[in-house]
């Protein structure tokens, strides 16, 4: 059932090019009047299609273990998206540096540390990866033994750590090196996501950045109650592009999953139409606050 996986990992790549993705944190929260919006459009984006960097963590066996999204956590406990991910022109000097934007943080560069399940690893010195130092160095903030964050914790691919490095590398330097780069796209902070199974860990990612393919038994399990509903939408011969229509949230969205096309166009198209609608639900919201409906006193 190689056609659960593509349909799952298709889905939630799609829920992630959410509106909001393709300004991320640039409008500051605050929706961009239309034409800041257009301004936006005109200025950023190109720069973005050509000037993107790839961040990955990369194994000594040089697998991208992890491929760095604009929600990956730092070690300085901030996002990807929160740190400086649009170069107007690429830096020669190599590493590229991807320092942190939130005020006082002395984050220099994006550096990607994993998670133990849902809890931070440890340290050798004993304490967490948030209880030391975002600043070069990484010195433990809670004892003075510590020569800088150093963790055995075993990744999946079975190296510690410490012996991973995050990478931030160009469009062409990861093609030198025949890793996948996806389309060019206009989204804030894509770090290293390359296409439909980027999200997934690497055990489930298709492309060669991977672990390499999922296991049989996973495929070939079938689709439960448990599963989103996406997935079940597209079970049997009943799916209907209605119901596609209504979870994925547009007539374009419908068009992207089951063509399974994703050109740039119809990604602007997309956007216009999810920026448009944002448009209308802030104005509906103000216009609530001005006229509340009348409540019955007790
Ligand atoms: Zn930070
Ligand atoms: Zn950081
Ligand atoms: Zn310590
Ligand atoms: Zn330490
Ligand atoms: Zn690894």
């Amino acid at each position: 059932m190689l056609r659960k996986l593509l349909l799952l990992s298709s889905f939630s790549y799609f829920f992630f090019m959410t509106c909001y993705r393709i300004v991320g944190d640039d409008d500051g929260g605050k929706l961009f009047t239309p034409e800041e919006y257009e301004e936006y459009k005109r200025k950023v984006l190109p720069i973005r299609l050509q000037n993107r960097l790839y961040v990955s963590w990369r194994s000594p066996t040089g697998m991208d273990c992890k491929l760095v999204g604009p929600e990956t956590l730092c070690f300085c406990t901030h996002r990807y998206k929160q740190h400086k991910t649009d170069h107007e022109v690429i830096p020669k000097d190599r590493p590229v540096c991807v320092p942190c934007r939130v005020s006082r943080c002395p984050c220099q560069s994006y550096h990607y540390v994993p998670l133990n399940g849902t809890q931070p690893i440890r340290c050798r010195c004993k304490h967490f990866a948030d209880q030391h130092s975002a600043a070069p160095g990484f010195s433990c903030n809670s004892c003075s033994k510590c020569s800088g964050f150093h963790s055995c914790f075993t990744c999946a691919c079975g190296q510690p750590t410490y012996a991973h490095e995050t990478v931030v590398e160009t469009k062409e330097e990861r093609l030198a090196q025949g890793k996948p780069v996806g389309q060019d796209v206009p989204y804030a902070a894509m770090g290293g996501l390359t296409g439909f199974s980027s999200l997934a860990e690497g055990y489930v990612r298709l492309d060669d950045s991977g672990r390499g393919p999922p296991s049989a038994e996973l495929l070939e399990s079938p689709v439960t109650s448990k599963d989103h509903p996406f997935l079940k939408a597209f079970q049997g011969p009943s799916s209907s592009a209605q119901t596609t229509s209504q979870i994925a949230g547009g007539s374009s969205a419908t068009r992207q999953v089951s063509h399974g096309k994703h050109s740039e166009d119809e990604d602007m198209a997309y956007f216009e139409n999810c920026y448009q609608e944002r448009l209308k639900k802030e104005k509906a919201a103000k216009q609530k606050v001005k006229s509340p409906v009348p409540s019955k006193k007790p």
